[in-house]
């Protein structure tokens, strides 16, 4: 691979294109030059402002950049990267981020993305290296959840791709294969989804984009804990099918992502068995906590699912993108996604040129990253129990937070799952439901501003509040007091404004 430093273009050469190729100085000095600015950045961030919207004129400076007519040199490049992108992240590598459900990534982690880009293989098959690494990474993701052996796995790029891929599949079996010749165009009732209203908007997606139609979406009620009500699901499908319709799938969430909720999984695979309905489940963000002692048992029948949606992305560190997709039937998997015909598949030898059955024959892409690196030396490093310690102190650090929440009269906690907590600030006087909304919502737009903590809001029984979720191990009990701290004082500030 190596060659002369610098060779001059030369013209009809025979070798490598000049223009693009590189020397080994080049090379060496470039790859130290980034593992620095990667130590840099992972060491620096915590005492840097959580986040800073990214600034005006940088915007209209990228924006304005017309596509380069020559090259420039790597190194000017990494100044770049350093003056223009390094400086602004999303901030989820901070140990006060809080929003959304967005973890740090690990090192390890980090350096096998790196790695496997210097690779770069397509991992839509074949018998390479990537190929079994991504098979094993599945049959260990698969082992946690619980799903047998037997069950397919995907590594895609989110739980939304996940949902899309486990619902193309239940409307498969549900037309009895007859929607990939004939569309939606043929069978008798209209195919009918199933989540509670605390499902993730990614199912309404993958309703809608898998033509079943959002009006044919079922947005079943939930109880008090924000849990789906099964009673009611059971009612649901049984009215649906005197109607003619055809209950295609129930989508279950494993861990909503408003409030940590887990819906009933054992009473909802049931209820799919004895109706004769796909049980989806949706345990993007709460999947990994099975390993914990305090949620293996509400989790355990995450392993009756027909299909499970789950984001190594989140609680389990991986740099973005990982998700991951099973599905308990591999045959039927492999029939909705083919376009080998079954007779014509050469299965016979999987240690052959042609590897194991292709993962592009079980889901939507064909050329497939090497995502499974990134996952493998994540699960590698830590293990089941290093894991498992993680996620039980991002608990105890929730916990903490709906302690400091419920211990402050200015506080009022709203709702409490996983490791989410919501709640509200209380401002003195009697502010009706309205302006007390938007004086939360001016709360959460000066502490996300401030720099000093981020977290992110959402509505739940119709009311405005603050919604912090701690899937990071990096943030400690003082970055949950700092948090606190700074609602009080932009509380403090939207008050006297
Ligand atoms: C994040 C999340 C999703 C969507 O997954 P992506 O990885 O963002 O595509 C779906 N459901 C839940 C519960 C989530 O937390």
């Amino acid at each position: 691979m190596t060659r002369e430093p610098d060779r001059p273009p030369v013209a009809g050469s025979s070798g490598p294109a000049p223009e693009l190729d590189w020397s080994l100085a080049e090379l060496e000095r470039l790859t130290a030059r980034a593992a620095s600015l990667v130590t840099e950045h992972l060491t620096s961030i915590p005492d840097r402002p959580v986040f800073q919207p990214y600034p005006r004129e940088l915007a209209e400076e990228l924006l304005a950049e017309p596509m380069p007519r020559y090259g420039a040199s790597s190194d000017a490049i990494l100044d770049d990267f350093a003056r223009l992108i390094e400086p602004y992240p999303f901030g989820n590598g901070h140990p006060r981020f809080f929003g959304w459900v967005n973890s740090p990534p690990l090192p390890i982690a980090v350096i096998g993305d790196a790695l496997a880009a210097a690779m770069n293989p397509s991992v839509a098959g074949g018998n390479h290296a990537a190929v079994w690494l991504e098979h094993q990474v599945l049959g260990w993701l698969r082992s946690m959840v619980g799903l047998p052996a037997s069950a397919a796995g995907l590594l895609v790029s989110g739980a939304s791709a996940a949902t899309v891929t486990a619902l193309a599949v239940a409307r498969h079996v549900a037309t009895n294969g007859a929607v990939r010749s004939d569309g939606l165009q043929s069978g008798p009732g209209a195919l009918t989804v199933y989540t509670s209203e605390e499902g993730h908007s990614c199912i309404r997606k993958a309703v809608e984009l898998l033509g079943i139609g959002s009006s044919n979406l079922r947005l079943i009620g939930t109880d008090a804990d924000r849990r789906l009500d099964v009673g009611a699901l059971e009612v649901a499908i049984a009215d649906d099918l005197a109607a003619g319709r055809r209950p295609m799938a129930v989508a279950a969430s494993a861990g909503t992502v408003n409030s940590g909720a887990i819906d009933p999984l054992a009473a909802v695979a049931d209820v799919c068995r004895r109706r004769g309905v796909w049980c989806h489940v949706d345990a993007a963000y709460g999947g990994p906590a099975i390993l914990t002692d305090r949620f293996a048992t509400a989790l355990a029948p995450l392993g009756e699912a027909d299909s499970v949606a789950l984001d190594p992305h989140k609680w389990l560190s991986i740099p973005i993108e990982a998700g991951a997709v099973f599905v308990r039937d591999a045959a039927a998997m492999r029939d909705a996604f083919s376009l080998v015909p079954a007779y014509l598949r050469t299965d016979e030898d999987p240690h052959g040129v042609g590897g194991p059955p292709w993962f592009s024959e079980y889901g939507l892409q064909q050329t497939r990253g090497f995502r499974a690196l990134k996952v493998w030396m994540a699960l590698k490093r830590y293990g089941v129990e290093g894991y498992r310690a993680a996620i039980d102190r991002t608990l105890d650090l929730a916990e903490h937070l709906a302690q400091r929440v419920e211990g402050d009269p200015r506080l009022a906690l709203v709702a409490r799952g996983l490791s989410i907590v919501c709640f509200r600030v209380r401002p003195d006087g009697s502010l009706d439901r309205e302006a007390e909304d938007s004086a939360n919502r001016a709360v959460l737009d000066a502490v996300q501003r401030g720099g000093e903590a981020f977290l992110s809001g959402t509505v739940l029984d119709g009311r405005f509040c603050l919604r912090a979720c701690i899937v990071n191990f990096r943030t400690t009990r003082s970055d949950v007091d700092r948090l606190v701290d700074a609602v009080l004082a932009a509380a403090r500030d939207v008050a006297s404004s």
